[in-house]
């Protein structure tokens, strides 16, 4: 049976040392603060903006939510990101995903590249995937850092390791597979269109799937001592919370495995309190 990768334990450390940085900043008269912006009412997006709220509470960090109506105009939503991102008191800013399409329409990146990159903690403006893509990294998605946090906590150093992330979606797929990237894995990114998922991740070393799609990694999928990452967050009709992985079947199989939830839920909203601090750092020359 694998190893059980607690990413709640993890997440406990992570954000014990998030705390001590910033009664560090605290103690030199410094305030970390960050902004979120809300748009409409999606119950989920509510929860997840909660979660992030008592993260930041917890941890000492101001916390600031901006909410608009799923009515808004597009207007009022640059108008906010871009005074958010001007006002020097505001350290991190957040736009929550998704937005309703009748506010943002396919004009997502240009609202997120409103943000100034070092604000930027979640890692989605141009220049910080750029950063990213380039080997330097800047202010990098949580998820992916998640990700990485949790194949390093069985598996500290990836060279050479083949890894196969399914999904290239830019929140989690691309950003976590260039990170896997710049610590020397040898990465193959699979998606929707790509043929025999099955034959990649059988020689797969390391497999994180974020697909949004229940049961999609099963056991005959799986090479025996395989590492498994799985980012999936899905609510089945019975009210379950199930990732994307088939765990019952794939667990004995795997090395390790994350569990959903308590895996790289966690892990993503303690990387969110650490890019705030690094964000606060950055701004600061510090
Ligand atoms: P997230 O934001 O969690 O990454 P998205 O819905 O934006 O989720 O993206 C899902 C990704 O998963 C896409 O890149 C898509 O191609 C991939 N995907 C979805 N279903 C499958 C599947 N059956 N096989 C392989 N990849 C898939």
């Amino acid at each position: 049976m694998a190893q059980i990768i607690d990413g709640k334990s993890l997440a406990m450390a992570l954000r014990d040392e998030v705390a001590a940085s910033v009664l560090e900043i605290q103690a030199r008269g410094g305030r970390v603060r960050f902004a979120a912006v809300l748009v409409g009412d999606n119950p989920a997006s509510q929860i997840y903006v909660r979660n992030k709220q008592r993260a930041c509470e917890k941890a000492g960090i101001d916390f600031v939510l901006y909410t608009l109506p799923a009515t808004c105009q597009y207007k009022e939503l640059t108008d906010l990101i871009q005074r958010l991102s001007a006002d020097s008191q505001i350290h991190g800013v957040l736009l929550q995903l998704p937005v309703p399409p009748e506010v943002i329409g396919n004009r997502l990146s240009e609202v997120l590249n409103l943000i100034d990159p070092r604000k930027d903690v979640d890692g989605l403006t141009i220049t910080n995937l750029g950063l990213l893509a380039g080997g330097n990294n800047g202010l990098v998605a949580c998820t992916a850092q998640g990700v990485l946090h949790a194949v390093q906590s069985v598996c500290p150093d990836l060279t050479g390791k083949k890894v196969v992330m399914i999904g290239r979606s830019q929140i989690v797929g691309r950003p976590t597979a260039l990170l896997l990237t710049n610590q020397n894995a040898t990465v193959t990114v699979c998606h929707r269109l790509t043929q025999n998922l099955g034959e990649h991740t059988r020689t797969a070393d390391i497999i994180v799937v974020a697909a949004g799609s229940p049961q999609l990694l099963t056991a005959e999928m799986v090479k025996p001592g395989a590492i498994i990452i799985d980012v999936g967050i899905n609510r089945l009709p019975d009210g379950r919370l199930v990732g994307d992985v088939d765990f019952e079947n794939v667990a004995p199989q795997a090395a390790a495995i994350t569990p959903v939830p308590g895996g790289i839920g966690p892990l993503t909203i303690a990387f969110l309190l650490k890019n705030i601090v690094a964000a606060y750092r950055l701004q600061n020359g510090l």
